[in-house]
């Protein structure tokens, strides 16, 4: 990978939520960058921490419970947590955006399209509300929306899911942010629908030149747009690499896992491959690996040895201790 210096840089994250049954580390430990004009993928079951990794980024973590209580986030080379309330809000919506699995729960039914779209435009702009509505207009025809001079006047209700995730990308991109959050942005509509969003998302980000980072549970959605990808597990990475890495030669059990659990047309009806088991509880993790209860490979040293990360090959990070012995354990 050429070295271009990251948009994003997170570094040694943890985010943790102190409940009254003990400490919730739903984010422990985790590195990753971003390069402008990339798309990194993370992926992982619920629960893995890909949200609150999300969250964090934006500031957003509920609090409290929730607290940020290590690490770094470099957004253009300034590190987000020692920003204030009222700057984070202006990075949110212009420098980093956010598009959410439910349009419906961002989208306020009570108010139309277009006082939506121009509030958050005149936040952001120094435009006058009339110049806001042309905007908002460009912007929905942008995204596809039919007629947009006349649909802007309609309320949430009156789109259709995949309609209204096409407002809500509209929203997320009226500031041209440089980074986009996407959390699962698909998971809510049906096949053809999820193609074209994402279809959507790709061409936004040659005509916008901004990153993304596209959060799902789907491999197939990482397989269609991600450049790279981060599989993460009970808050922390298991593996990190390129995308075409990762569906070539994924190493780490969980990631193959994954992998298994895709259904496959095949004449001979193979049964579906699921992992067995559940997540942890991410209030009281297993001594050793967090994956050694749900791993064909457990071995006895990984009931009281927890994993680093190690790189196994160039670009590729794998936190298991089948590969630690032959590799050299790198910080990250
Ligand atoms: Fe499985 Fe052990 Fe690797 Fe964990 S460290 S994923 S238990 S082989």
């Amino acid at each position: 990978m050429e070295s271009v210096r990251p948009l994003l840089e997170v570094r040694n994250l943890h985010t943790h939520f102190f409940t009254k049954t003990g400490v919730v580390r739903a984010v422990d430990g985790v590195n990753f960058d971003v390069k402008p004009g990339e798309t990194l993928g993370i992926v992982g079951e619920s629960g893995s921490g890909k949200s609150i990794t999300a969250l964090s980024i934006l500031g957003l973590v509920p609090s409290p419970p929730g607290k940020i209580v290590d690490g770094e986030i470099l957004y253009k080379g300034e590190d987000l947590l020692q920003k204030s309330q009222k700057q984070m809000r202006g990075i949110r919506g212009k420098e980093i955006a956010m598009v959410f699995q439910d349009p419906m729960t961002s989208l306020n039914p009570v108010f139309s399209v277009e006082k939506q779209l121009v509030e958050t435009i005149m936040t952001h702009e120094d435009l006058t509300k009339k110049q806001a509505k042309e905007r908002a207009i460009e912007l929905l025809n942008l995204v596809g929306i039919p007629d947009p001079r006349k649909r802007i006047r309609n309320y949430p209700h009156e789109f259709s899911g995949g309609m209204r995730q096409r407002v809500m990308i509209a929203m997320a991109l009226s500031c041209n942010p440089s980074l986009l959050i996407a959390d699962e942005p698909t998971t809510a509509l049906d096949v053809t629908i999820q193609a074209q969003i994402l279809e959507l998302f790709k061409k936004m980000q040659q005509e916008l030149d901004m990153a993304i980072i596209m959060i799902t549970h789907d491999l197939g959605v990482v397989a269609e747009v991600c450049d790279r990808v981060m599989v993460m597990y009970a808050g922390k990475p298991a593996e990190f690499t390129e995308t075409k890495k990762l569906f070539d030669n994924g190493k780490h059990p969980y990631t193959v896992g994954l992998m298994n659990s895709i259904p496959k047309i095949s004449p001979n009806k193979e049964k579906l491959n699921p992992i067995t088991g559940l997540p942890p509880n991410l209030s009281n993790l297993p001594a050793g690996c967090s994956f050694a209860p749900r791993c064909k490979h457990a071995m006895e040293s990984c009931l009281s040895q927890d994993p680093t990360l190690i790189q196994v090959d160039e670009n590729h990070l794998v936190r298991c201790l089948l590969y630690e012995e032959v590799k050299k354990a790198v910080t990250t």
